[in-house]
């Protein structure tokens, strides 16, 4: 049995992102560079007002000593004709300089007359300019591969004048859910039957992590079914399985996955819920068995395959996404494993995640999930935790 940071070794480790392609910016958003993507332009473009006013020449301004008026530029034009000395040329907030302005006199500092305008004060050469070049050049990189395309990145390459970037694609993810026992969403009830819920728990989950999601249905427990519902599956990226990965007599999964090639990397870790997690591969496609019970699915999902999501995705240190927090009440000892606790999670008075574990544990606890954010984490081996003890908390709210 492996820890729960072999098994993520085992499963990042030789994980490559997938193939890139080039993407509008919208498109990109939240993704990550798969090449470094950098300024078209120089930032600004040309010497521009920062303020509406006049541009004038700083040598030739005084306090109260007019200045002739000069044909205006407004935003988005350009003036061709060089600013005489003396002269005063208005111009716009964004406008670009007339050529030999090197300062714009603020309209607030400005007493316009017939045909001439009048400053207040001599005005310093560069005042309220933004320069050619000053915030950013072309060429600057402004992500680097391997950077998520966060909104502030995505602001900046738009400005720069980039319209698309490389990310790496989306993982295809096929999502199978395997149990006779098991009842589509809101099924009449049936003697002996169940509603299934990690087939919605896993496809959302999935997308969320930035996956592209198809559902192959709920697989009875069949050989021939299970067979055929594993193959299909493997055009995939990720194939992931819902429940059968345990050893009983209806457990189908595993052959299967023998069945079709699909090489065993690891089966079962020191997770709580959640120790029959497989993992394993055939060529390049990831394959995860999870156990069938809804808790296990859901820490097992989130502490496995979402990091693999996104390393596929091109981010470089995919981990779980674990946040420190503390507990506000105890919590029992754990035993070799580490404890996965449905907790509800706020913020506390110092703005520290405080979590309350729910009053009903255990794998078999799935109201509980209700009543919850997600998880605290015991660590293995924990003599049991404290009141104030720091703890992990894995949010899914
Ligand atoms: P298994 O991993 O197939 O042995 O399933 C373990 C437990 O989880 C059994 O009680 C199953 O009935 C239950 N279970 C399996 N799949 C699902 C599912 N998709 N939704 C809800 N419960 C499930
Ligand atoms: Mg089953």
């Amino acid at each position: 049995m492996h820890s729960i940071d072999e098994a993520l070794g085992l499963i990042l480790g030789p994980i490559e992102p997938l193939d890139a392609a080039r993407e509008p910016l919208a498109a990109a958003a939240g993704r990550v560079a798969a090449e470094d993507a950098a300024a078209a332009v120089d930032l600004p473009p040309f010497d521009r007002s920062a303020m509406d006013g006049y541009a004038v020449r700083s040598a030739d301004t005084a306090p109260g000593v007019a200045l002739r008026l000069a044909g205006g530029v407004a935003a988005g034009e350009v003036s061709t004709d060089e600013l005489a000395p003396g002269a005063a040329a208005p111009v716009s907030t964004g406008a670009a300089l007339p050529p030999g302005a090197d300062a714009v006199l603020q309209s607030e500092l400005a007493s316009a007359g017939d045909g001439t305008v009048t400053p207040e004060r001599a005005i310093e050469t560069g005042r309220h300019v933004r320069y050619r070049g000053e915030d950013v050049r072309a060429g600057d990189v402004l992500a680097r591969a391997g950077d998520r395309l966060t909104l502030p990145r995505l602001s900046a390459l738009a400005s720069a004048g980039v319209g698309e970037v490389a990310v790496h694609r989306r993982p295809r993810l096929q999502v199978l859910v395997t149990g006779s026992e098991l009842l589509p969403l809101g099924a009449p009830p049936e003697p002996g039957r169940i509603h299934e819920s990690n087939g919605l728990m896993v496809g959302l989950l999935a997308e969320r992590a930035g996956a592209d999601v198809t559902h192959g249905g709920v697989v009875p427990d069949d050989r021939e079914a299970t067979l055929a519902a594993v193959q299909a599956g493997l055009r995939a990226d990720v194939l992931v399985v819902s429940g059968g990965v345990s050893v009983g007599p209806h457990d189908h999964v595993k052959p299967a996955f023998e069945a079709c090639g699909v090489e065993e990397v690891l089966w079962r870790v020191r997770i709580k819920p959640g120790k029959p997690v497989w993992f394993g591969t055939r060529e390049d496609t990831l394959v995860f068995g999870l156990p069938g019970n809804p808790l296990s699915s859901i820490v097992c999902f989130c502490m496995f395959i979402e990091p693999a999501l996104r390393r596929l995705q091109g981010e470089r240190d995919a981990a779980p996404r674990l946040v420190p927090g503390r507990l506000t009440a105890p919590a029992g000892p754990s035993d070799g494993r580490t404890t996965f606790l449905t907790a509800r999670i706020a913020r506390g008075e110092d703005g520290v995640l405080e979590a309350t574990p729910t009053e009903r544990q255990g794998s078999h606890m799935t109201g509980a999930l209700g009543e919850s954010d997600g998880f605290a984490v015991a660590p293995h081996g924990s003599p049991g935790l404290a009141a104030g003890d720091p703890v992990d908390l894995l949010l899914l709210s």
